[in-house]
């Protein structure tokens, strides 16, 4: 099938979170099943801009703000479902094109701002199960991304503080 990955994200049979899941999560099945493993393989069409032998980045299908704005995906070529997934050497990997893939958006667009950002998890908005990073070229009051729908709280450090503690401890955890 040639055609749109965001479509096939799409139509997935998403109406039942369990088949979504075992689609996705049977060890052996959810690669074969996972679209931007197709487009890596090239069994998927993407219009790719960079490739190398960790990441690739290809122009997103669905492009907000076309054509003042362009939105590129980054990620891996191996199937990583969500970020806290990568090595550290994919991570490296990962970013490196990130910012590679910016610098040569900046100089063919020339945009005012580039907007990067990921999601992990379906309430995160993450449609499709495999990191990717996206870029989007940005002008002055264009309303592409509004990141605080209402007026965020600002809560005080010392109700902060617990929370930054439970996190601090478990950094340690990694690797
Ligand atoms: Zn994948």
């Amino acid at each position: 099938m040639v055609g749109s990955w965001a479509d096939t994200a799409g139509t997935l049979p998403l109406s039942s979170s369990s088949v979504r899941t075992a689609l996705w999560h049977a060890p052996g099945m959810h690669v074969e099943e996972c679209v931007f493993c197709r487009v890596v393989s090239g069994d998927v069409r993407s219009e790719q801009v960079y490739q190398d032998g960790h990441t690739i980045a290809i122009m997103d299908l669905r492009q907000p703000g076309w054509p003042q704005a362009v939105h590129i995906l980054v990620m891996p070529r191996e199937h990583v479902e969500v970020i806290d997934e990568l090595t550290h050497e994919q991570a490296t990997q990962l970013m490196t094109s990130v910012v590679r893939v910016s610098r040569a958006l900046r100089r063919a667009c020339q945009p005012k701002g580039v907007s990067v950002w990921q999601s992990n998890g379906e309430a995160a908005g993450q449609e499709v199960l495999h990191v990717h990073v996206h870029l989007l070229t940005r002008g002055s009051g264009d309303g592409l991304m509004r990141i605080y729908p209402s007026a965020p709280d600002t809560p005080s450090f010392e109700d902060m503080a617990p929370v930054a503690e439970s996190v601090r401890v478990r950094i340690g955890d990694d690797r």
